[in-house]
């Protein structure tokens, strides 16, 4: 069937548009050029700088450099707005590899709001989270946290703004086991929603933690 739809719609890169052979996402030539950030999670990022004054903290890596229009973008675009699930189990299939430096026990994915939710009917983080928990066989928790109110897109607003979501945007739901987690976020821009949810959880479980988001902006 993906054949004969390969045939009838050839799909095309998410970057330069490029018709491919075959059903994927990115070309070869976008696939290897596209922007690693090559960090450690063990070793001094921008990560750290932001989260490291956080109690618990073991460590935070990033897979991509996002920029407006590059090909980490339009490849989160895709997963987000375009109703493309598929995109985002790609990039998590990327990211295993970094994530064997580390020894998490159990994933807990950075909320959306429930009405971006409805609207999109899928969570695009949730399914990141499920890909990775499903690789290296842990448990995820994905209504450990809530987020309770809702703010508009966090790309639109100014850096003031964004800083200002506070702990009380989110509650923790849960108290878990596991003595490491991983949070899993797509984008960091200024940290704000992730240092907010992170307080949250920690409020209710004196738990270590690592980051790892999809990209990072820059
Ligand atoms: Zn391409």
């Amino acid at each position: 069937m993906q054949r004969l739809l390969d045939i009838i719609i050839p799909s095309r890169c998410l970057h330069c548009s490029r018709i491919l052979p075959t059903h994927q996402h990115l070309c070869i030539s976008c696939l290897h050029q596209l922007p690693y950030t090559h960090w450690e999670f063990h070793r001094p990022n921008q990560i750290h700088e932001n989260f490291s004054s956080l109690k618990n903290f073991l460590g935070g890596n990033a897979l991509l450099f996002y920029t407006h229009g590059n090909a980490t973008y339009k490849l989160l675009h895709a997963n987000k707005y375009y109703n493309q699930p598929q995109v985002g189990k790609f990039l998590a299939q990327l990211s295993f590899y970094k994530l064997h430096e580390i020894d998490f026990e159990a994933v807990i994915p950075i909320p959306s709001h429930s009405n971006t939710l409805k609207s999109r009917g899928y969570n695009q983080t949730h399914l990141i989270a499920e890909s990775i928990a499903n690789e290296f066989n842990v448990p995820v928790y994905k209504s450990c946290l809530k987020r309770i109110k809702q703010s508009s897109s966090q790309t639109k607003k100014n850096r003031k703004q964004r800083l200002s979501v506070s702990a009380e945007n989110f509650i923790c739901q849960q108290k878990i086991s596991e003595k490491k987690v991983l949070f899993i976020d797509d984008v960091i821009t200024t940290g704000g929603t992730l240092k907010a949810c992170i307080q949250s959880f920690l409020e209710k479980n004196d738990t270590s933690f690592y980051i790892f988001c999809l990209a990072q902006a820059n």
